[in-house]
């Protein structure tokens, strides 16, 4: 019977059995399921099906039978539990202004994580020197780093064709456009590499690990320097035909002339209600005499940023409360806008800004009811990221390993064991 069941594992799988692979796969990893009967329960595969692809992936490292679980009568069942530490992934999460690097295990879990200031303006050959070189010492620093590397996730502050990895037109990131990140990696690690912006990854780590667990429609709103959206919906993460989905800091709000949006149009939220939006604010507050707390951070940091504005906020300083909370209801207002058009369970605010006194996550929440559909907010809670700054790198390697163990992908690699060492796995989103 084993012998049968080795041979088994070692012939090519059919399409039909790798389908019910991958399902059972799901299951286990994503913790839906965690023994036989349940996964028989909740797939509707056969329960010889699933044992004989539960033994598969036994066999191939990916699932450990466990302790044995709570008995509901007969036979107690065996806790059947994903493998997280058969590998690892390296992640790293450029932003506007920072670089975040981070190891983890196969479940998202941080084995090592190190941020630190860095200007996208630099360029890609720069940043992504430097994140070499991160690697590289997260490698070299790091104990116990589980089994070989499987793969690579990059985030950049910016729309990615998500087939390519490649950046398109990216407003703030000059000499980034059309760079091939994902090839610079691939020949550098030999492990599959995936490249996204950084807000699908906030959304991805939220929904994963952090505050939208559970949920399947999900709008996770990053406002940072700019502003942008990821979105969730009915239990996958939605990019959109060429991966630009919820690029919603350039929708038009305003015809005023004045307002010159860094992409180069007139109106756009971002240029209202971005962080660099509120930094300038802040500025003109400080200049104009409205504020002495601005003044003072003026005086002392020779600019008054976003963060500047959020802890005068803090102090009960009323221009800066007010600066906050309009653009709180700015964004709050696209966001009914959002909220009537695709009706989600759960609007999450992250990013720098988001971590600003209640009274911004108060006047986004106000303006979302007041415009909303009283049937699409009747249920909708409206929170901040649970996951603070590691949300983009667990959301990153979470975009990884979804990548790796897609019906698409998994086939290319299983054979050869692990996807870092598989000559034949083709990179690139799987088609
Ligand atoms: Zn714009």
């Amino acid at each position: 019977m084993r012998r049968v069941m080795d041979l088994q594992a070692h012939a090519p799988l059919a399409d039909e059995a790798l389908d019910a692979l991958v399902t059972v796969l799901d299951e286990i990893r994503l913790g839906r399921s965690r023994s036989r009967s349940e996964l028989v329960a909740r797939t509707g595969l056969g329960r010889a099906i699933v044992a004989q692809r539960v033994g598969e992936l036994v066999d191939r490292g990916l699932v450990t039978e466990g302790d044995v679980g709570p008995s509901t009568g007969g036979r107690p069942p065996r806790r059947l539990t994903f493998r997280a530490d058969a590998g690892h992934v390296l992640v790293a999460d450029l932003g506007a202004t920072s670089i975040d690097v981070a190891l983890t295990a196969l479940d998202g879990r941080v084995l090592a994580h190190h941020d630190e200031p860095a200007s996208i303006e630099a360029g890609p050959e720069a940043g992504l020197d430097r994140v070499d070189a991160l690697f590289e010492t997260l490698l070299r620093t790091t104990t116990g780093i589980p089994g070989r590397l499987w793969g690579v996730g990059i985030g950049v502050p910016g729309p990615v064709e998500f087939e390519s990895g490649r950046p398109i037109s990216p407003p703030i990131m000059p000499g980034w456009d059309g760079y091939p990140i994902r090839e610079r990696f691939t020949e550098r690690y030999g492990a599959p590499v995936w490249v996204d912006n950084d807000v699908n990854l906030l959304a991805m780590g939220e929904w994963r690990s952090g505050v939208a667990a559970g949920h399947d429609n999900v709008v996770v709103v990053k406002v940072g320097t700019g502003i942008g959206a990821g979105i969730i919906s009915d239990g996958h993460i939605h990019r959109g035909a060429q991966g630009s989905a919820g690029d919603v800091g350039h929708i038009q709000v305003t015809e005023d002339p004045a307002v010159i949006c860094r992409c180069g149009n007139i109106g756009c939220l971002e240029a209202l209600a971005g962080g660099g939006a509120l930094g300038r604010a802040g500025e003109a507050a400080a200049l104009e005499g409205r504020s002495e707390r601005l003044r003072l951070a003026l005086h002392q940091g020779g600019s008054v940023s976003a963060q500047d504005v959020a802890r005068a906020a803090s102090f009960g300083d009323p221009a800066a409360v007010a600066l906050l909370q309009s653009g709180g209801r700015r964004i709050g207002s696209m966001l009914a806008s959002v909220v009537n058009f695709f009706n989600p369970s759960l609007v999450v605010i992250g990013g720098g800004v988001a971590n600003s006194p209640d009274q911004f996550l108060a006047s986004i929440r106000e303006a979302v009811y007041r415009r909303s559909l009283p049937l699409a907010t009747r249920d909708l809670l409206i929170q901040r990221s649970s996951l603070g700054g590691l949300a983009g790198v667990i959301g990153a390697s979470s975009m990884v390993v979804d990548q790796l163990f897609a019906r698409e992908s998994i086939g290319r690699w299983i054979e050869a064991g692990d996807p870092g060492g598989s000559p034949t796995f083709s990179l690139g989103r799987a088609s």
